[in-house]
């Protein structure tokens, strides 16, 4: 019940937003323009560990795309886990540059580039990695495997996509040797843009991203392996600088409305993250002018604002949202299980609640759920609530509600 309650309410925005059909495919790297533009897929995965999807079309949501951009932010927390802040700083700085991803640009006082998010910043982090002596096939499986790692599966690159790419890359070659002029980086500018341009070839699918992204959002430990891939100090930088750079000269705009850390990629990815929460992520190959994909971009609006997720919208959350269960018999009557609900019930709270109950073996017949703890409820905490009920109505059970405050009305 709990998946189809979180992969209903994904499928729905589908649904709903697979009209906004407008914008194109990249088209300036030859193998990405022969994408077909139709899939159109979203996933969530909790830093405990729940992965949600769906797809517009069945399988959109196990898709392989190449990562591209959204690689950026994972290798940039793979070079400050490698070197240490402080030698990363001095490569590449953190503030927004306002400009489009593949600006050929450098802070005018510093020398070093903008941010990670951009081509120029990115391409300066890739050489962070390994070492100054690897070479391009030695970092750029540090990297596959590091991406892995994040993922909780092996990640292969499309040497398809990469080598097309690499036959076009003069705008990302001319970074390149802007950056080796100024000292930034010391490999052929050939070989950084190829180390780079394999980094944005490796294969994803929209859960692999909302996984990794996880992994950002809880700090540092994959969800699914519970493995510890970085460190909190970590995790928070790069979702920091993602949240002030990670989507371009949209990045103010976003930061405003959706108020998630987020980085897309050409591709039609989108990946987001909700610190102590979740991870997110879209897939959607028509991009806007920015370079974002235009169906993710309004599927992120959605989430954001349906979810409450806006990072500087007020939160207070409660540990966990199941008080206790309790299941009793009650003699000729048969058994009872009684419920516990408390605190503040949104999302994550719900969610958390209806995987706990789901979870309880001992399910009686005749369930009472106690809300006299609840504090409130958002909109999709409502909306989980209600439906959860019903499922449990519809599965047979007699389900009981003691509402004093009267916070669910069109339960009772
Ligand atoms: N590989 C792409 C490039 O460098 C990545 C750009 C992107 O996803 N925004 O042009």
């Amino acid at each position: 019940m709990k998946r189809h309650m979180v992969h209903g309410y994904l499928q729905e925005i589908l649904e709903e937003l697979k009209d906004s059909d407008g914008g194109e495919v990249a088209d300036y790297i030859p193998q990405l323009a022969t994408a077909d533009p139709a899939p159109f897929a979203v996933a969530l995965a909790t830093t405990d560990g729940a992965v949600y999807s769906a797809g517009l079309n069945e399988g959109d949501d196990e898709l392989e795309f190449t990562i591209q951009s959204a690689s950026k932010p994972f290798v940039y927390a793979a070079a400050i886990q490698e070197r240490g802040l402080k030698k990363v700083r001095a490569t590449v700085g953190m503030e927004p540059s306002g400009e489009a991803f593949n600006e050929l640009s450098l802070d005018p006082g510093s020398n070093r580039p903008m941010n990670p998010m951009i081509n120029a910043g990115a391409i300066a982090v890739n050489q962070l990695i390994n070492g100054e002596d690897s070479t391009v096939e030695e970092r750029t499986e540090v990297i596959r495997q590091f991406l892995s790692e994040l993922a909780g599966r092996d990640l292969e690159i499309d040497y398809l996509v990469c080598d097309s790419e690499l036959e076009v890359a003069d705008r990302n070659l001319s970074i390149a040797h802007m950056l080796r002029s100024h000292g930034i980086i010391e490999d052929m500018a050939h070989d950084a843009v190829e180390s780079y341009t394999q980094q944005c070839s490796i294969k994803v699918t929209v859960r692999d991203l909302a996984v990794m992204a996880a992994t950002l959002a809880s700090g540092g430990i994959q969800p699914l392996t519970g493995k510890r891939v970085v460190s909190p100090l970590v995790s928070r930088q790069v979702q920091a600088v993602m949240s002030s750079a990670g989507m371009y000269n949209l990045a103010g705009r976003w930061m405003s409305v959706v108020g998630i850390p987020a980085k897309s990629g050409v591709s039609g990815g989108i990946m987001g993250t909700l610190p102590g929460v979740m991870g997110l992520a879209t897939f959607s190959p028509r991009l806007d002018s920015t370079g974002n994909s235009v169906r993710g971009v309004k599927t992120f609006h959605r989430l954001s604002e349906d979810m409450g997720l806006h990072l500087m919208g007020l939160r207070q959350r409660g540990d966990t949202a199941v008080r206790d269960i309790i299941t009793r018999e009650d003699g000729p009557n048969g058994r009872t299980t009684t419920i516990e609900l408390q605190g503040i019930i949104d999302f994550a709270a719900a969610e958390n609640a209806w995987r706990t109950i789901l979870q309880e073996e001992k399910l009686a017949d005749r369930v009472v759920f106690d809300l006299s703890e609840v504090a409130s409820v958002n909109d999709i905490g409502r909306r989980m609530v209600v439906q959860g009920f019903q499922g449990l109505r519809t599965a047979g059970r007699n389900v009981i509600l003691k509402d004093p405050r009267k916070l669910f009305p069109e339960l009772s």
